[in-house]
């Protein structure tokens, strides 16, 4: 049995434990969603201080404890800062949705490398990323979070009669089954997508994340786009992400 070892991780969440200990979610590229204590990380003078706050993506040295089962870390190395998302409210929320949907899906189960590797690629871009862009940022993560769980509907067929849907109409979202339905099998007041944004998923989700992130849609389908993910997302999570909202009117 192992008990120190050392993983590359991002910082979900921080939680006060006591005057200056933190609690954090630490999200793991090998190893999933861990738990450990950061102690003495809120003095003034601890090393762990700012690599500790969330968001910070690093090389973490940690200590297993194997009577209480619990983790302790001992070291911290940043490989990359999230001093960028400290500077927008958009950015930060985005982040912070993000985060909450790594932890409320157990870290995306047993493909937690994948999901690791998207959360931080799309850190990377959001960092820097103008305020105008979060938004469809924040729809790209969150669409490929579902593909990881595999849940992300199919764009290109009515999920019921499995008839091509026409990008000149867009579709609609069927709530029971969580899937992209066309006109003909759509029921009243079912949610809309309109055509720029099903042209926009079918188009930028083909294509690296980096690329995608470029390809811009008008304000009316970006509003559509956000209601349709934020409701696909909590539905595949079975829960509402309370990020969403303490988060309306930024996200
Ligand atoms: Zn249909």
């Amino acid at each position: 049995m192992i008990r120190n070892f050392t993983t590359e991780a991002v910082v979900l969440r921080k939680t006060r434990v006591g005057e200056i200990h933190k609690s954090l979610t630490l999200f793991s590229r090998d190893r999933g969603l861990i738990n450990a204590m950061a102690h003495g990380a809120f003095k003034m003078k601890s090393r762990l201080r700012t690599t500790s706050e969330p968001f910070h993506v690093a090389r973490v040295y940690l200590y297993h404890d194997p009577v209480r089962d619990q983790y302790k870390i001992t070291d911290m190395e940043s490989l990359a800062t999230s001093d960028g998302l400290r500077r927008s409210v958009q950015r930060y929320y985005a982040a912070s949705l993000w985060a909450e949907a790594v932890i409320r899906s157990y870290g995306g189960g047993e493909n937690f490398s994948a999901l690791y590797d998207l959360l931080v690629a799309s850190l990377r871009l959001l960092e820097s990323s103008p305020d105008r862009s979060v938004a469809p940022l924040s729809c790209q993560y969150l669409m490929r979070f579902l593909e990881i769980l595999g849940r992300m509907p199919d764009l290109e067929h009515c999920g019921l009669c499995a008839s091509e849907l026409d990008s000149r109409d867009g579709a609609y979202l069927s709530p029971e089954e969580q899937l992209l339905i066309c006109g003909r099998c759509a029921r009243p007041g079912a949610m809309h997508l309109p055509a720029g944004a099903l042209r926009y998923l079918q188009m930028t989700l083909q294509v690296p994340l980096q690329a995608a992130f470029r390809v811009g849609l008008e304000e009316e389908s970006l509003r559509s786009l956000k209601e349709a993910v934020y409701f696909l997302v909590q539905a595949a999570l079975e829960t509402n992400l309370n990020v969403l909202r303490s988060g309306v009117g930024i996200l």
